[in-house]
């Protein structure tokens, strides 16, 4: 019987990935994904049936992985970070009943960029977050300012994602500007690109001040609560225990 399984390769570096999700890469006959997440796995693919595409070909990929699988073949589709996370997974599932076929999809989670991130810069998820993702590409502007305005008004921590593309570099200002509204001009933020990878950079700064930082489309941003800290370098947002 063949199978698809989405798999979340995790942030970058391979001792990050889960042991499941190495497992189903070994176990695979053929691995499916963009062709710069393909790199970063590539040492533990040596031989495998590849199958590389761009960008915006997500569709693609999932319509690619059906065929084989049903023939039999063990298919990997791979996804950065968690697969389930603004990754594959659901895509997986929506082109295989579109398509109206019966085939054994399993999800493999990943650490999420969010959560790579946040451990770089300290602990700053220890409170309760949304993650809000800046693209466009598929869901209104409107909407994506809403959700901002709605999540810094309950004082959430929240994570950025796709935070700035050169076809869209006005978004993230957008949402400075809503922050600002709710959240302490002092309010830490924490800037991660490449998180776990070798190009990895870190800067901690403040709501006011972080649009003048590096900022592109493998960065993460953590934009902390009312009760979020800076000490020694690190970005620590208190549970609440009285110490
Ligand atoms: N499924 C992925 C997210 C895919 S959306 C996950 O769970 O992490 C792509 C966005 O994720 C990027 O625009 C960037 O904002 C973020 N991202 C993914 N990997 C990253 C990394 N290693 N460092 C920083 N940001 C990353």
């Amino acid at each position: 019987m063949g199978w698809i399984k989405v798999v979340g390769i995790g942030p970058g570096n391979l001792k990050d990935m889960t042991i499941r999700a190495r497992e189903a890469l070994q176990e695979c006959d053929i691995v499916i994904g963009y062709i710069t997440y393909i790199k970063l796995v590539k040492p533990l693919i040596e031989g495998k049936e590849i199958l590389s595409s761009g960008m915006r070909k997500e569709i693609l990929r999932c319509q690619d992985a059906l065929k084989p699988a049903l023939e039999g073949k063990k298919v990997c589709i791979i996804s950065s970070g968690d697969a389930g996370i603004y990754g594959m997974a659901g895509l997986m599932y929506e082109v295989a009943a579109k398509v109206g076929v019966n085939v054994d999809i399993e999800v493999i989670p990943g650490v999420s960029a969010f959560s790579s991130a946040a451990s770089i810069l300290g602990a700053p998820i220890m409170h309760d977050f949304a993650v809000i993702s800046l693209s466009d590409h598929l869901t209104p502007l409107n909407l994506i300012e809403e959700r901002i305005e709605y999540a810094s008004k309950g004082d959430f921590v929240i994570a950025l994602y796709n935070p700035k593309s050169k076809e869209r570099p006005d978004n993230i200002i957008k949402a400075q500007k809503i922050m600002i509204k709710y959240k302490k001009g002092e309010t830490p933020v924490g800037i991660v690109k490449d998180a776990s990878r070798e190009k990895q950079s870190v800067v901690i700064t403040t709501l006011n001040d972080m649009l003048n930082h590096d900022i592109d489309m493998t960065t993460v941003i953590i934009i902390g609560n009312e009760k979020t800290y800076v000490e020694k370098d690190r970005m620590i947002t208190p549970r609440g225990y009285i110490l």
